[in-house]
């Protein structure tokens, strides 16, 4: 017997052995696919207390007929025979043929399908059919499932609560529906409406179906290919990111797929542009070559392993980071879906343009072009400084309205970009020191700076070993900012100290041009002058990206003269 068919085997008995169906979300999965299979447009999917009393799927897809909807219930019936190319091609959505009978076999089941105006009604329980009649032809499909592992009590007790099995669903479907923008989802539980989307096939549309308006007007649309893989979707902008990796939906081929590196190129285009801990909301679908995508051999997992990654890793954050840097705008303090509910009441639709030109007008087919220019439009903005609040807050005007600015987020960033271009530079100028630096460490952390010393000659320190774990400095790179020379490379020694696994000269790089910008920015409360207020204002606008601090906090935000004018009921008189 060959290898490929022992694996055959063997996955097929793991399906059989019912691990397919571990709780509500995984029966809606497969019939949900089912429907999918079936060529359904619209598909609705009703719960009873989240699925532990009722689930039922119901479809406009091309039904069943007699014969088939008996057999879809039957194992032994299946005559599909997996074949090794079935786990390379993820095209197809599921393990069709198998699921329907491991349900069936640990819940009871109606099924109501109509195939060319014949319909068909079996009632299955525990995998045996109590009835089939023949029923009104209704279009598609419909599933009813009840009492699920009722003779399965020890899978019965795994059974998550009603708010967790829903969670559970109301997530999957909520993935379905962006990968699926052209299918038309409903999910409610007891009789309430939880998801719907419209099958517009439109998936910005779909993105504010499932996010709402404050999600979906801040979504930056990225399409891209190269040899292997063509992305295609939405990514946020950086004043929208959310608490946990959940929103970071992809799909391969259309299939809702999880992977660590994927989520990680997407995460890492934020770099700078947002706080460690918090993720953004993207939404991107992945086309590829089959070959290239190994999905992983338990089918209710969504992980894939992907061949040629790093070309995809590449792709994906090349994309993304530069779409943010081509459209990043100052957030407006006040939120637009506020705004947009304030205008909703007070004016008439065609009277947006006048009050605020095209700014808060949705436009589901907008690309970013608007966008881009927006942010040209920034490094030429002239900003009229007011004065200093709270010894923190920068206050600023001009025709478009007030703007506050973080004094130490924004001198971070100016800083940031400065020093991360002293370091890129591959000539580097050294000063002297009058006073040599002496560095006394501890063994450890010698040995450690030992391992890594060339990283800090390279960098244009020249210095000696001086006594027992100590060194001296005779000279360093021009950059250091004077009068904190001693300070700054003794942030640099640790950061050198702390490098661990392989040396990422970019990461480190960036490291440090962060670590010393924070050190060497004015602090809260400390109180500048009008003076270095407008010297802060000019470095700002110069930077490549004026808007986040390195450590991703926003520097500026924006109260428009419209925003105001609402705040104090101006705009109604
Ligand atoms: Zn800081
Ligand atoms: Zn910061």
């Amino acid at each position: 017997m060959s290898v490929i068919k022992v694996m055959s085997e063997n996955l097929a008995n793991k399906i059989a052995a019912g691990e397919v169906v571990e709780k509500c979300a995984s029966v809606v999965k497969e019939l949900v696919e089912n429907s999918i299979d079936a060529n359904a447009s619209k598909i609705k999917i009703n719960l009873i207390k989240g699925g532990l009393t009722e689930i039922t799927v119901i479809d406009d897809g091309i039904g069943m007929d007699e014969v088939d909807a008996e057999m879809a219930f039957l194992r032994h019936a299946t005559s599909k025979i997996y074949k090794d190319d079935d786990l390379f091609f993820i095209n197809t959505l599921g393990f069709r043929g198998e699921a329907l009978p491991s349900i069936a076999s640990v819940s009871e089941v109606v099924l109501e399908t109509c195939k060319n105006e014949v319909g068909t009604k079996v009632h299955i329980k525990g995998g045996n059919i109590l009835e089939k009649t023949p029923s009104n032809g209704r279009i598609g499909t419909k599933i009813t499932i009840t009492n699920l592992f009722y003779n399965t009590p020890a899978r019965l007790k795994y059974l998550k609560s009603e708010q967790t099995e829903l969670a559970n669903t109301t997530m999957f479907i909520e993935k379905l529906s962006l990968a699926k923008p052209e299918i038309a989802f409903t999910l409610t539980n007891n009789g309430k409406e939880i998801v719907k989307t419209s099958g517009s096939n439109n998936l910005l549309k779909t993105i504010h179906e499932i996010y709402g308006l404050q999600i979906s007007s801040k979504m930056l649309e990225i399409h891209a290919l190269n040899d292997d893989f063509e992305i295609k979707g939405y990514v946020c902008k950086p004043e929208i990111l959310r608490t946990n990796r959940n929103h970071l939906i992809t799909f391969i081929n259309g299939r809702v797929v999880r992977n660590n590196e994927i989520n990680r190129a997407i995460n890492d285009a934020y770099y700078t542009y947002k706080p460690d801990g918090k993720y953004p909301v993207a939404v991107i679908n992945i086309d590829t070559d089959p070959t290239l995508v190994d999905v992983n051999i338990h089918p209710t997992k969504q992980d894939v392993k992907i061949s040629k990654m790093q070309s995809l890793y590449n792709l994906i954050y090349e994309t993304i980071k530069d779409a943010l840097y081509k459209s990043l705008l100052i957030p407006d303090a006040v939120s637009k879906e506020k705004v947009e509910e304030v205008k909703n009441s007070f004016f008439p639709l065609n009277d947006f343009k006048d009050i605020e030109g095209s700014q808060t007008t949705f436009d589901f087919g907008s690309t970013n072009k608007e966008e881009v220019v927006k942010n040209e439009e920034f490094k030429s903005l002239v900003l009229y400084p007011v004065g200093l609040c709270l010894g923190t807050y920068i206050v600023c005007e001009n025709d478009e309205g007030i703007y506050l600015l973080d004094q130490h987020a924004a001198q971070e960033r100016v800083n940031y970009e400065n020093y991360l271009e002293n370091l890129k530079k591959s000539e580097i100028t050294i000063t002297d020191l009058l006073i040599p630096i002496t560095i006394e460490m501890n063994y450890s952390d010698f040995m450690s700076f030992k391992e890594h010393e060339k990283i800090f000659n390279d960098m244009g320190f020249v210095f000696e070993e001086f006594g027992i774990n100590t060194i001296i400095i005779k000279s360093h790179p021009t950059w250091l900012k004077t009068g904190y020379e001693e300070e700054s490379i003794r942030k640099i020694i640790d950061l050198i100290i702390s490098l661990k696994g392989n040396f990422d000269a970019i990461k480190f790089r960036e490291n440090v041009a962060i670590t010393l910008a924070c050190k060497m920015a004015i602090k809260a409360n400390e109180h500048i002058s009008m003076l270095e207020i407008e010297g802060l204002l000019k470095n700002l606008v110069k930077c490549d990206n004026p808007y986040n601090c390195p450590h991703g906090r926003p520097t500026i935000v924006k109260f428009s003269i419209y925003d105001l004018e609402k705040m104090f009921k101006r705009a109604m008189d």
